[in-house]
Order: structure tokens, then C-alpha cells, then sequence
């Protein structure tokens, strides 16, 4: 019979500390006895073993998910945002986290209000036909009576300034499609956001009194995707709304067949000035290294339509999950492995650009920042910096019987910008994320559209990315 104290954490201990001491290339035999082997990379292919077998076993990862979408939609500068750095400090604490604390971040806040109205007027035997709509990110509201004003269909920012038309007094519809014939969702989603975040000021430049955006997705469906929008200094500022992928088709038939077609508009959207919010930061802390960091990170803030299960309350569940991994295997690599809950990453990157600037980064040095920010699909990929690239690689073998079947430069976004700006290395997941602008920023993004194995998986990756880069440096 095994003695207790050969537990998988005692022996997984173990090895770290061997892997430390003589730097040999070992493996656990059956008997939980470390010896040394031929096969590289032994005892991190238990490790990993042990890490996956432990992620897999139950849903501990979706049960996360579950109570931090618990607070509710999780608004930059929201109470629900307040409530949700509480429960993560909470939870880092439940989970035996080390120098758990909150960081704090000044953030923009806006409420959405709850008037987002839009309708295309009646027009001679025709009668009105409503709009489903929601308003942009940081949009103003209208007048209370709302905007009534004929539409100019416009493909892009090009287009509005190219144009010679007059869009004097005009709502501009901006009715971009993402383009299907992409494989990679996100690119589709790049080529076709510059409306949202820029049109409503290149349209207010041109004299138009609103914007009507086609939503970010590929679907044809009747839900608005939000998303933020941003003004220009100088320029008036004119309300912004998303309207949905077959709302959009529609008015684009109708002005195709009928010319002149009007639209009212009404939303009660503001600004609320500025309040403090804060990151949510906690570790393991490294042995032998305690200032040098691995980072994993994700975005506690979310949108505002459903409670942002994919964005991104998975990659916040990721990088708690993996840590949890880790510390439960009894796993104590020589660096610290960090997990950052940011703030503010949909309204504004303020929280990723305050975690560099805190008093706590002074002597501490990121060696990688791993950004969980593109839902809780199944992975497929690793992505990570050309200057890890070939390191990360050499353990290709261990990552495959994860999913992981492709290791490529990449890796980075918002929120660990500034750190990888500073010399760390970036690192993701590639997900199968062909879904998931079928979600984002929409009332969609719900926690019944994740699947706990998923998530888990990515969770596990991380942790296992975590352990081999803070044990061997980059
Ligand atoms: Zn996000």
C-alpha cells in the first residue's frame, strides 16, 4: 500500500525540486520514485499528466465561471464591476493565493440607459418597420424626442470621406459586413470595426446628426452587438448605435428599392464622469525567483447586454483555474506564476496600462504576459513570442495530447500591451473561435454558451505553459 504522504503533489514536489537541484532529465516510475530516463522532457510529461487529470476531473473551472458571472454584467465603472473585484479578491484568497490584492485604476463610467429605439418611418402605403438596435459604447444619448433624419448607406470610413454626396443633417448607415471568407474570425472582425470605434466621428465631421453601425458578426440575426466608439476633440458629438446583421440587410434592401428612406432614433445613454475600479492581482509566488513573472491574464469588465461568460470572464476563469492547478499539485517552480483579473479593457485598456504604472511592478521583471481575451472555445493552438517561440516549441510533444496541435509566433492584446511594450513575451491559447463573434458584445455572451471541458483545457494549457516557462526562464 502507498504511504500518505506519496501523494501526486508530494511526488510532483518532488521532481520540481530534483528538476531544481541537479538539473537531470527525469521521470516518476510507477511507484511515485523519481529516476532518471532517456525520454526528455519526463517529468513535465507527468506534471502535465497530473494538471490535466486534475482539470478534467470535475468543472471546477465552469463553477468559477458561474460565480463570477454571478455579480451580473460587469460595466467598466458599474456597481456590478465593484462587486466582481470583491468576489475575485475572494476567491484568490479561497484558493490559496499569495499577495492577493487589488490595484487601483480610474475608469471612464457610462450607463446605457434603457431607451434604444430606432425605427424606419412610414412611407407612403408602407408602414413603420422597427429596428433593433443598441447604442455604442461611450455614445451620447439623443434629444428625448429622438432623431428623425433620411439615411446614407455607406460601406466604409473610405467611402464617407471619398463620397462628394452631402451627409448635412443625415444619419450615415454603416453596413459593412465581416468577411466570410476569412477562416480566422478575428481578421474578419479587424477589416470590419473601423465604423464602430471611428464613425461617428468621421460621419459628425461630414455634418450627419447620428450613426447607424451593422454589428461585428457573421451571423444574420436580429441581436446588436455592442462595442466602443470614440469621439474627436473639436468635433460634435452625435449619438451611435449598432443595429443588428438582419435589420441592417433590410434597410439596405429598402433603400436599394425605395431611395429616400427616413429613420428615428432614440437613446437615453450618458456619460457619468470618472470613478475608481480596480485589478485584482495574485500568485504563486516564485522560490528562487519571486521578481521575475509569468502572467496570466484576462478582463474582469465586460459588456453590458448579457453577463460576458466568453469575454471575458473565461480568460479571468483561465488564469485563476491554471494557478489553482498548479498550487494544488503541490507545484512550486522557481518564478512567480501571476494571475491579473484587468479592469477596463472593453472602455478604454486603462486597466492594463495602470498595472505597469503601480509601485508594486518596481524590481519585478515580466518575463511572459499570457492574455486570455478570445472566449472559452476549444483549443487547437499555442501562440507565443518569436523570442519564446523556439523554447515553447521544443515541447510540442507534451501540448498535443492537450489539443494543442500548432505552436506559432503570437500572443498579446489590450491589456498585457504595455508589458510586452516592456520586453515580456506574449502568449495565448488559439482557440476554435468561429462562434464567437456569434456572442460577443451581444445579450448572447451567456454562460450556457460555454462548455465547461472547453474552458478547462485552456486552463490546463496555461498552467502547464506556466509551470515549464517558470521553472526554466525564457
Ligand atoms: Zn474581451
Amino acid at each position: 500500500m502507498r504511504k500518505p504522504y506519496h501523494t501526486a503533489a508530494f511526488r510532483l514536489t518532488r521532481c520540481l525540486a530534483l528538476i531544481q537541484s541537479v538539473g537531470l532529465v527525469l521521470f516518476l516510475s510507477a511507484d511515485g520514485a523519481c529516476s532518471r530516463t532517456q525520454v526528455a522532457h519526463g517529468p513535465y510529461q507527468e506534471i502535465v499528466r497530473e494538471l490535466r487529470e486534475a482539470g478534467l476531473a470535475g468543472e471546477r473551472g465552469f463553477e468559477l465561471l458561474e460565480r463570477i458571472t454571478s455579480v451580473g454584467p460587469r460595466l467598466t465603472g458599474s456597481p456590478e464591476a465593484a462587486a466582481a473585484v470583491d468576489l475575485s479578491l475572494r476567491l484568490m484568497n479561497e484558493m490559496g493565493f499569495s499577495q492577493v490584492h487589488a490595484e487601483p485604476v480610474e475608469v471612464a463610467r457610462w450607463v446605457r440607459g434603457d431607451v434604444a429605439e430606432a425605427v424606419i418611418a412610414a412611407s407612403g402605403t408602407r408602414q413603420s418597420i422597427p429596428l433593433s438596435v443598441c447604442a455604442l459604447g461611450g455614445s451620447v444619448g439623443t434629444p428625448e424626442g429622438g432623431i428623425t433624419a433620411p439615411v446614407v448607406e455607406v460601406r466604409s470610413l473610405d467611402e464617407l470621406s471619398l463620397e462628394d454626396r452631402s451627409f448635412e443633417g443625415k444619419i450615415v448607415f454603416f453596413n459593412r459586413p465581416m468577411d466570410r471568407r476569412l477562416t480566422d474570425p478575428f481578421a474578419a472582425y479587424g477589416g470590419a470595426a473601423a465604423p464602430r470605434g471611428g464613425g461617428g466621428a468621421a460621419a459628425a465631421r461630414r455634418g450627419a446628426v447620428a450613426v447607424l453601425v451593422r454589428s461585428l458578426t457573421f451571423r444574420v440575426d436580429r441581436n446588436p452587438h455592442t462595442g466602443m466608439m470614440r469621439y474627436d476633440p473639436g468635433v460634435p458629438r452625435i449619438p451611435a448605435a449598432a443595429v443588428s446583421t438582419a435589420d441592417a440587410e433590410a434597410l439596405s434592401a429598402l433603400i436599394n428599392k425605395e431611395g429616400d428612406v427616413s429613420v428615428s432614433l432614440r437613446m437615453n445613454c450618458r456619460d457619468m464622469g470618472r470613478v475608481m475600479s480596480a485589478n485584482v492581482v495574485g500568485e504563486l509566488t516564485g522560490v528562487e525567483f519571486p521578481r521575475q513573472v509569468i502572467l496570466l491574464g484576462g478582463h474582469l469588465d465586460s459588456w453590458d447586454l448579457a453577463v460576458g461568460a466568453h469575454d471575458d470572464a473565461a480568460g479571468c476563469v483561465a488564469a485563476l483555474e491554471a494557478l489553482r492547478l498548479i498550487r494544488e499539485l503541490g507545484l512550486r517552480p522557481k518564478r512567480t506564476i501571476r494571475a491579473v483579473l484587468f479592469m477596463d479593457e472593453e472602455f478604454g485598456g486603462t486597466g492594463g496600462r495602470a498595472y505597469v504604472r503601480a509601485p508594486q511592478r518596481k524590481g519585478e521583471r515580466h518575463l511572459v504576459a499570457a492574455e486570455s481575451d478570445r472566449g472559452g472555445f476549444a483549443p487547437v493552438g499555442l501562440a507565443v513570442g518569436r523570442t519564446i517561440l523556439r523554447k515553447v516549441s521544443s515541447y510540442a510533444d507534451l501540448f498535443r495530447p492537450l489539443g494543442v496541435s500548432f505552436i506559432v509566433a503570437g500572443g498579446g492584446g489590450v491589456d498585457v500591451a504595455p508589458l510586452i511594450e516592456g520586453g515580456a513575451a506574449p502568449a495565448a491559447v488559439i482557440l476554435n473561435a468561429q462562434a464567437y463573434f456569434d456572442v460577443h458584445h451581444s445579450a448572447l455572451d451567456v454562460v450556457a454558451s460555454v462548455h465547461p471541458r472547453e474552458l478547462e483545457l485552456q486552463a490546463v494549457i496555461l498552467a502547464a505553459l506556466a509551470v515549464i516557462l517558470a521553472q526554466e526562464g525564457t
